[in-house]
């Protein structure tokens, strides 16, 4: 099968290239310069007949896709590019708008000229599901049902809350379209938790890692030797590979998942569970730790935080959850070829 899967440079985009080509599919991935590209055709030069590389500079502008998908037999579009970070000064502009537009952009291209494609997989996030009022409230359940209420006119509370605001904007966007433009593929979205594990993508340095794996690298820089940054009341996470397995199963595995959220979660984190498995697993590390007394990072009390259900989504994809301390073992390790 003939997949595009977008922004091919990711943390998590690299995992879904690499499933996808290991299965034996085609592959039209885009990234945003000729640097990057070249990155990923070196990394699959024995791929390269299954592999194409095309540059897409910047998702907000709504034609950004229009030529992409032309590309001959594309059957499947994993839609993973959007911005994750908070390096920016207009949240709109910087965060909202490719978010959006990346959506609605690659979503109408679709429709207008590829009518082939029969599903499109959106990667969306916890982020749309979430409701900030109800983070410390035992008594309240999210599920694939449920919708972060915020709106845009709430992106100044917080970095967060901006970031979380264009990834339900950004869903929400991909869903009324199907429910008003009526176009020949369906839809599912992935609506991930905070992601760990081994880094695949080119770096050009450390100071490039994707946002989810910064405190690992925070950690193994010693900058949390004095304390422990708390992880805050969102303390669910998953792993990338199970992330990435999760896309290829959506998209191309089970016909059935199509008009579904899928809230995939392997369970509660603490950051003090990244200080307890680097000082167990890697003693080289040993004295970028923090001693065993400091305190902090503690995973949330049940009695403290939001209830999940996510039976639905682990009776669709029936994949088997990696455990914590393999995907922040495999991490650690993925980060030491960067001299860490
Ligand atoms: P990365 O930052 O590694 O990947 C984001 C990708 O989107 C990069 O390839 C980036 O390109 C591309 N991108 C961002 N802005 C633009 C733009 N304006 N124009 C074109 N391309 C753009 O992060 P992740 O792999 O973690 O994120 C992938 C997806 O997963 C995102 O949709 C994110 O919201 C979602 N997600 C991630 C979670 C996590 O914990 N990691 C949790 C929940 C959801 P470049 O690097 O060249 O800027």
């Amino acid at each position: 099968t003939k997949v595009l899967l977008t922004g091919g440079s990711g943390f998590i985009a690299a995992h879904i290239l690499e499933q996808l080509l290991e299965k034996g599919h085609s592959v039209v991935t885009t990234v945003r310069s000729e640097e990057k590209a070249q990155a990923i055709r070196d990394a699959y030069k024995a791929q390269s007949d299954r592999l194409e590389v095309l540059i897409v500079p910047d998702i907000a502008k709504l034609d950004a896709f229009d030529e992409v998908v032309k590309t001959p037999g594309i059957e499947v579009v994993l839609h993973t590019a959007s911005p994750f970070h908070f390096k920016w000064s207009d949240p709109q502009k910087e965060l909202l708008d490719p978010a959006i537009n990346g959506t609605t952009g690659i979503l109408n291209a679709l429709k207008k000229s590829a009518p082939q494609v029969r599903r499109v997989v959106v990667t969306s996030s916890f982020a749309a599901i979430i409701d900030e009022s109800h983070l410390s409230d035992p008594n309240h359940t999210f599920s694939e049902e449920s919708w972060n209420p915020d709106t845009a006119a709430d992106i100044h509370r917080s970095p967060a809350t901006a970031y979380r605001v264009s990834k339900k904007l950004a869903e929400k966007a991909a869903w009324d379209f199907v429910e008003t433009e009526k176009p020949n593929f369906d839809l599912v979205t992935v609506n991930p938790p905070l992601v760990v594990g081994p880094v695949i993508n080119h770096l050009a340095s450390l100071d490039s890692i994707n946002t989810s794996n910064e405190r690992a690298v925070n950690l193994l820089q010693g900058k949390w030797r004095e304390s422990i940054p708390s992880q805050g009341p969102v303390a669910l996470w998953i792993d990338v590979r199970d992330l990435a397995r999760a896309h290829v199963v959506a998209g191309l595995e089970k016909p059935k998942v199509g008009g579904h959220r899928l809230f995939t979660t392997a369970g509660l984190f603490g950051n003090h569970d990244y200080v307890d498995i680097v000082r167990e697993k890697f003693p080289e590390f040993a004295d970028r730790l923090p001693p065993p007394e400091v305190k902090g990072g503690e995973r949330p009390l049940p009695e403290q935080t939001f209830k999940w259900n996510v039976e639905n989504t682990d009776k669709l994809l029936g994949i088997e959850w990696i455990s914590f301390e393999k995907s922040v073992v495999d991490l650690v390790s993925s980060l030491k070829k960067y001299g860490i």
